[in-house]
């Protein structure tokens, strides 16, 4: 309750801001377009996925800072202010973007897509195993009713996902049905492309077992049929034990782990340390893009990196 009254106040005295702004800076305010359909993002990939079907009939801005990680981000006053403009938001769901919740007030008349809601989910696992089990065995427990949240990183849900964003800019704006058909059409041409670039790589790949900076890779080992064996970090941004971590390292020395994953998002440190003491390879995959580099700015060039980076570790080995 206290929370809804002060954020009512904060919008009343960021409206009152807002105003002055733009009497005082007339003519400057030249970022919203009437004409444009206001679409707002939580995160990167479905930014992209919505300029790709919108085309220029959409106005798409994502909350969430390149280099951030959604799961511990702190949304900012002008997220809320970018939020009451949107006609059309797009989010993942709770365990990535939950902190978007908050924010939507009880009148909110934008359209909502959760792309949770869209594709079939897998369970999150909880890989907090004791590592000391017999043989080495351990039981990748499903953590109890929860699902892992990271459904953008299969190109095939990236399909279902801009199928049913195109149907709903539709709905919002029927003058332009035949090119957001078309804008998705190729899109999901170019993802179908992605998915065999994939599938054409792991044929060939002569291992596929990984340790992940935490579970972002769930749905593309699943797709590709990788082994995600182990996270460093089982809740992301939460520094894990040192006796976890001493486990982990001798987990991966007896496995067949191929490589120990960084994320860009986080701090390669402790990945570094994984890696160099369990003496296999560290790779840098990025689970979100990044629109200041130009090889990751997009969805589909930021998972063909991923796709470049893993090559090095899961392909034919070398005498
Ligand atoms: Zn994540």
């Amino acid at each position: 309750m206290s929370l809804s009254f002060r954020k009512k106040a904060l919008l009343v005295a960021l409206s009152v801001i807002f105003s002055i702004v733009f009497v005082v800076g007339c003519g400057r305010r030249a970022e919203r377009d009437d004409e444009l359909l206001i679409v707002v993002a939580t995160i990167y990939p479905l930014y992209d996925l919505a300029r790709e079907v919108g085309g220029d009939y959409i106005q798409a801005t994502c909350l969430l800072p390149p280099g951030a990680s959604p799961h511990i981000y702190h949304p900012t006053p002008q997220d809320i202010m970018v939020l009451e403009q949107a006609e059309l938001v797009l989010c993942v769901g709770e365990g990535v973007d939950g902190w978007l919740t908050p924010m939507l007030s009880a009148d909110e008349d934008a359209q909502m897509i959760t792309m949770m809601e869209l594709v079939e989910l897998l369970p999150a696992v909880d890989y907090s195993w004791s590592f000391e089990e017999e043989g080495g065995e351990h039981d990748q427990d499903h953590q109890h009713g929860t699902c892992d949240p990271h459904v953008w990183m299969d190109p095939l849900n990236m399909k279902v996902m801009a199928r049913y964003v195109a149907v709903e800019l539709s709905k919002l704006d029927g003058e332009h049905i035949e090119d957001y058909r078309r804008t998705a059409d190729d899109y999901i041409a170019r993802l179908e492309g992605l998915d065999e670039e994939y599938e054409r790589a792991t044929a060939g790949f002569s291992r596929k077992s990984f340790v992940a900076f935490h579970s972002s890779l769930t749905y593309l080992a699943e797709r590709y049929g990788w082994e995600q064996a182990a996270v460093i970090e089982v809740a992301p941004g939460v520094n894990p034990d040192p006796r976890y971590l001493a486990e982990l390292i001798d987990f991966i020395k007896e496995s067949d782990v191929a490589c120990v994953l960084a994320e860009p998002q986080f701090n390669p440190q402790l990945a570094k340390t994984v890696s160099s003491e369990s003496g296999v390879p560290l790779v840098t995959v990025d689970p979100i893009g990044d629109p200041n580099h130009p090889d990751r700015d997009t969805y589909i060039e930021n998972m063909q990196a991923n796709l470049e980076a893993l090559k090095e570790v899961f392909g034919e080995k070398r005498d």
